[in-house]
């Protein structure tokens, strides 16, 4: 938690001007730059060698990571990529064919989401590799959405399965971007997020910035197979719930919706995208509080997950 405090110790008075539509504390920022319909959204993330990546990873898939991260936060706002720098810092001896591969697994990404990388930046940095990468995207006006929508009584929403990403998947998966925009072309989306620092986590952030409180169905909650197969090879025993709550990088969608749209909503994206799940956990209720009921009662949720486990 000592890093949220920092950002909101640092953001509490960052200067502004009157393109800013939304500043810090969204997936991205969100900017009127005069474009008729549509505003920008703009987007900055670095992965560090040891923290989001090792070495011995493939090269192609940290380039791939470290712009799937950002392409994730684009689709948390309903938007589409458009163009993005990258910046590379290197220890003074770096193999050329690392770096190249890396920029293998970046363009390949980009290409695919149709997102052009316009310059960038090498540097170095004497122990660790860091890419850093600074995305634009937009996002039509009337479909923007932002954390801070989220109403009493929707429906909470959940794409994928949750929990185990460390097993390979924080390095392979697919940003949400075509689902996201499905979603906000034919739904009131009231509120959204991707999931990078876990369930528990990210849907405090939606509450804190809608000012409600939400009940959370520890059954609904889809747990991946890595997170099961996890509990079990770990005689350690962290139980597949609890991963699903807060492993972190599962870069899914949550996101909140009035709950006369929860049917419809369910039965097209089974439609749409019959191979991705899409889980209802729960609803939005008035207050601040963040429950989990299952079967050993009603637990107050925290960022790490939850108090004992029954
Ligand atoms: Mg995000």
């Amino acid at each position: 938690m000592k890093e949220f405090a920092l950002i909101a110790e640092l953001t509490r008075s960052l200067p502004k001007n009157d393109t800013v539509v939304v500043g810090s504390g969204d997936d991205c920022a969100v900017l009127d730059l005069g474009l008729p319909d549509q505003f920008v959204l703009f987007k900055t993330d670095a992965v560090v060698e040891g923290m989001h990546f090792l070495t011995e990873c493939e090269p192609e898939k940290i380039g791939r990571k470290a712009l799937a991260r950002c392409l994730s936060d684009i689709a948390a706002m309903g938007g589409a990529a458009s163009s993005a720098l990258v910046t590379i810092a290197l220890p003074k001896k770096f193999d050329v064919e690392f770096v190249k591969r890396i920029y293998t697994g970046l363009n390949e990404i980009a290409a695919a989401h149709g997102l052009a990388i316009v310059g960038g930046e090498t540097t170095t940095n004497p122990e660790r590799v860091l890419i850093s990468i600074s995305l634009l995207g937009l996002v039509d006006k009337k479909k923007c959405i932002l954390r801070s929508g989220a109403k009493v009584n929707d429906a909470i929403f959940v794409s994928g399965e949750l929990g185990g990403s460390l097993a390979g998947r924080h390095l392979e998966f697919e940003p949400r971007l075509a689902e996201a925009r499905w979603l906000a072309q034919n739904f009131q989306i009231h509120s959204m997020i991707d999931l990078s620092d876990g369930l528990a986590s990210d849907l405090r952030h939606i509450l804190h910035a809608s000012k409600v409180g939400a009940d959370i169905l520890a059954s609904a909650i889809p747990i991946s197979r890595a997170a099961k197969l996890q509990a079990r090879a770990e005689s350690s025993s962290k139980p597949p719930l609890l991963s699903a709550l807060t492993d972190g990088e599962d870069f899914e969608l949550l996101f909140t919706v009035n709950t006369k749209d929860a049917v419809p909503l369910l039965d097209g994206w089974k439609k749409e995208f019959p191979k991705t799940k899409l889980s209802c956990i729960g609803k939005i209720i008035a207050g601040h509080s963040l429950k989990l009921h299952d079967k050993g009662g009603v637990r107050e949720l925290s960022a790490k997950g939850y108090e004992h486990f029954a």
